[in-house]
């Protein structure tokens, strides 16, 4: 059983993950994924290997006083993600505003949070992404290209991550394999491998190098381009969202333990894997970390490769006071 944050010693920063479909919502906005559809329930069968109802799964999802204390006993600060993809797949997903007031209904657990634009909506993409930056203090922008099925290296993309960088935000960039579709008829439409090569992450992070890029997963099958492009470019990092850790490729936590270990930071793609039996269980069980590198993955690197955005938010970093 994974160690409560007394057991451990010190907090942990999860610098990704997801709400919206919680049972309950107090703010009464549309924070719902789009209706626990067909895929989402593909994905629980990917995730835990077992098919569930629409009522199963909705049974299963925790509340948001559910969601605080687990959060509080395990000693994690989360940074949730918005959502959404109307021109890749019809979905609106879970707007800026309700992880905006998600993020400040729960302060007391949230570091910040990632606003999500669909880029191939032009000049509205760009003024949200202003208004989430310099409004709404977002960490930065994070985007699915699988999902929302477009190239990072296309130039008509460009002015999105110029915009991004003047406001000195984060992106955050899926990279190689997504449970998005997986076992539907071709795979619900999704293509896996045409957006999510970390090359397009390369080219995009030489012609930006203000642009901040968090290059998220494995990355499977791109594992060992993904930690060559973010050993040679300094404004690269990665995370460890979406993937149990037993999944993990031996190539990647290899670099975690050597020579990406002050770049690594941990992510949890909660709720879709669940904090402490999929997630901080695995960690502690199916991983080896050599002396020191447990606590750069899971609160150093993301305070020092975060730090000036979690202050921008007004975050109360308080917990790692005398830690680092
Ligand atoms: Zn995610």
């Amino acid at each position: 059983m994974a160690k409560t944050l007394e057991e451990r010693g010190y907090p942990i920063i999860d610098v990704h993950g997801h709400q919206g479909n919680l049972k309950r919502l107090s703010d009464g906005s549309p924070g719902m994924l789009p209706p626990v559809t067909k895929q989402q329930i593909a994905l629980e069968k990917y995730f835990r290997h077992h098919e569930l109802t629409t009522e199963q799964l909705l049974e299963t999802l925790p509340t948001e006083e559910e969601m605080r204390e687990t959060f509080r006993k395990y000693g994690v600060y989360f940074c949730p993600a918005a959502w959404t993809a109307p021109t890749g797949q019809g979905e609106i997903g879970q707007t800026n505003d309700y992880i905006y007031n998600l993020w400040q209904r729960h302060r007391g657990i949230c570091l910040g949070f990632w606003g999500c634009v669909d880029p191939w909506m032009g000049e509205e993409a760009l003024s949200e992404a202003e208004r989430c930056l310099r409004d709404l203090k977002a960490l930065g922008i994070k985007f699915q290209q699988a999902s929302q099925k477009f190239h990072l290296s296309d130039h008509r993309f460009y002015p999105l991550w110029d915009l991004i960088a003047s406001y000195n935000g984060f992106v955050q960039w899926h990279g190689g394999y997504t449970g998005v579709g997986t076992g539907m008829p071709g795979g619900g439409g999704i293509k896996i491998l045409e957006y999510t090569n970390p090359i397009d992450v390369d080219n995009v992070a030489a012609d930006f190098p203000k642009l901040r890029i968090i290059l998220m997963h494995t990355c499977d099958p791109f594992t060992e381009a993904a930690e060559l492009v973010c050993m040679h470019k300094g404004n690269v990092y990665r995370e460890t969202s979406g993937a149990l850790p037993r999944y993990i490729p031996e190539r990647m936590i290899h670099d975690i333990n050597t020579r990406l270990r002050t770049k690594f930071m941990f992510g949890s793609e909660y709720p879709y894997f669940r904090l402490v039996d999929n997630i901080l269980d695995g960690w502690e069980k199916d991983v080896t970390f050599r002396p020191g590198i447990e606590e750069l993955f899971f609160y150093k690197n993301a305070l020092n490769i975060l730090g000036d955005r979690f202050e921008n938010a007004g975050a109360d970093l308080s917990p790692w006071k005398g830690l680092i």
